[in-house]
């Protein structure tokens, strides 16, 4: 459930007390986030949200589904694209589907980006859209909305 309005939202404070992550990111500042993005935050919501903009480096639905059993314990496979679908709508987060993979990645980064792949780790790296150049000749009638473009290589040590 997606609240736009920022009242009315009962904050559990003791639950959600000064615990502070590895990721420099509190649970606090994470409520706050979620509350600014128009997010109903539950703890589960909080935590799963702590992990994705914090430790979380692109991670799959699974991997998020198997950090999250073993972080919060009794979580349905539901409950964690719910929960995702609902960050995304409300622009907390994004997803990519790339040809490489067959599954979505989850990115917390907002800003419009590519992605390189570590056809070794199969990692994938951020690039910088303005680290692009691209001339493109399109006939006039095509009107380019959205481009995605994934580098592939190794990384030199
Ligand atoms: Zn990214």
């Amino acid at each position: 459930m997606v609240k736009k309005t920022k009242s009315g939202f009962k904050k559990n404070t003791d639950s959600v007390s000064n615990a502070f992550s590895r990721s420099g990111m509190s649970m606090q500042e994470v409520e706050s986030k979620l509350v600014d993005h128009g997010i109903q935050p539950s703890l589960q919501r909080i935590k799963l949200a702590q992990y994705l903009l914090g430790k979380a480096d692109h991670p799959t639905a699974e991997q998020i589904y198997t950090w999250a059993q073993k972080e919060l314990g009794k979580i349905s496979l539901a409950t964690v694209y719910n929960t995702l679908s609902t960050f995304i709508e409300c622009g907390l987060i994004q997803e990519f589907k790339f040809p490489h993979l067959d599954q979505v990645i989850y990115d917390c980064r907002m800003d419009h980006h590519f992605h390189f792949v570590d056809t070794k780790s199969q990692r994938l790296h951020d690039v910088d859209s303005g680290s692009l150049r691209v001339q493109l000749k399109l006939p006039k009638k095509f009107l380019v909305e959205k481009f995605d473009i994934v580098f592939k290589g190794v990384i030199e040590d």
